[in-house]
């Protein structure tokens, strides 16, 4: 996940801690480390729609996990449960509320310079030793998490987005797909309102997931963590499910960002890098790929920071890939002009940035370089209908 949790606004009652226990495979019956937040958080469900009958039990297909939960269990993400044959999914409530520039997420080809407001539930279907928003992400699995929750409507959220003149919504902070019946909630007022929403997520979907998100996205963020299944697996997740997230919400007509958080010795090594960035290019040489720089985080603090001087080659091996937009992130003016779009026709800079701030933009109306006549592709004025990415 991203960090940008760090800064948001939380808020509600924290719940208690208790006794830790470890993940237990697919399907048997995850116990929680802190009951009093399962139940606080089990009585803000709905009945899902993610969900079908198994021979007696519920498949849910909400991520890649596809859980297969008997009546009273607990799917791996521990926020979905099977109650008396009915999969109850989390609603009604964010523990994350933030309005954030649009670069934060980062989203470098969706509205520059707009803010996003974004939201956040609990709980994640990954165990990343790394994750930058732990205490929400691993809430029920980690005792030292104190995680709040405050109960809201998507109309509340909707407003919120209105009051801050957001250009984008966004479902981030935790795994948004483990809470999509949430996000659709918020999104379908979004709509009526006139604002465009944004998935920011590990990528671990399923088609039946994307088709239910599809109506109400403009943009999806993925998170590649490493092109070695193996790592993948240490993480929670895997390497097929991941890039397959990214060929079909590519295939959907979503604008589509990915992001490789750059860690020593995890995954940096120039074969690995040519893989994660010849895959993308694979897809599309049009997806921006977002390199940025580790920190020490969570229960990872033995690798060092990321240099610049290593976001600098991951993002050179980028476009030796064939990726016609690279970025280096987290060193704000230490990465030169990897920070900025740049025309790959002729060079011309089209955005300039310095971290989250958008400092010059000279796109025409057309969303085409003024210099040569480009056209740049991404989503930089509203939704056009019907608009594809190539
Ligand atoms: S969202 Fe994923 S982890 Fe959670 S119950 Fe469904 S399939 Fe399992």
């Amino acid at each position: 996940m991203t960090r940008d949790m760090s800064e948001a606004a939380r808020f509600g009652p924290a719940a208690a801690a208790d006794a830790f226990c470890g993940e237990p495979p697919v399907g048997l019956a995850p116990r929680v480390v802190n009951p009093s937040l399962a139940d606080l958080l089990d009585r803000h469900t709905v009945p899902g729609t993610l969900w079908h009958v198994e021979g007696g039990r519920i498949r849910c297909v909400a991520c890649g996990h596809r859980c297969l939960i008997a009546p009273g269990r607990r799917g791996i993400c521990k926020v979905r449960f099977n109650r008396n044959g009915e999969l109850r999914v989390p609603f009604g409530y964010v523990s994350g509320l933030a309005a954030d520039p649009v670069e934060k997420k980062p989203f470098f080809h969706v509205y520059p310079g707009r803010t996003a407001l974004t939201f956040g539930m609990l709980g994640c279907d990954f165990h990343c030793s790394y994750c930058q928003n732990w205490v929400t992400s691993q809430a029920l699995r980690d005792e030292t998490a104190t995680a709040r929750i405050q109960r809201v409507t998507p109309q509340q959220v909707v407003e919120g987005a209105r009051r801050q003149n957001a250009g984008l919504l966004v479902s981030s902070y935790n795994e948004p797909l483990i809470t999509a019946e949430w996000a659709v909630a918020v999104f379908r007022e979004a709509k009526l309102a006139g604002i465009d929403c944004a998935f920011v997520s590990n990528g671990n979907a399923t088609p039946e997931a994307l088709d239910f998100l599809r109506p109400w996205l403009v943009a999806y963020k993925v998170d590649l963590k490493t092109f070695d299944d193996r790592r993948y697996r240490s993480l929670g997740g895997t390497l097929g499910h991941v890039t397959e997230t990214i060929r079909m919400a590519h295939n959907r007509g979503l604008w589509v960002e990915v992001v490789t958080l750059l860690v020593p010795g995890f995954n940096d090594t120039g074969q690995e890098l040519r893989d994660i960035a010849q895959f993308i290019a694979s897809v599309s040489r049009n997806i921006p790929w977002h390199v940025t720089a580790f920190h020490p985080d969570y229960r990872m603090t033995t690798p060092p920071e990321t240099q610049a001087h290593d976001l600098i080659r991951a993002a050179e091996i980028g476009v030796e890939a064939g990726l016609r937009f690279v970025y280096a992130g987290n060193l704000p003016g230490g990465v030169g002009p990897w920070e900025d779009t740049r025309c790959p026709g002729c060079g011309e800079t089209l955005v300039e940035r310095r971290g989250f701030r958008v400092l010059k933009r000279t796109l025409t109306p057309e969303d085409s370089c003024p210099r040569c006549g480009c056209s740049i592709p991404g989503v930089w004025q509203k939704t056009r209908v019907g608009v594809t990415f190539t």
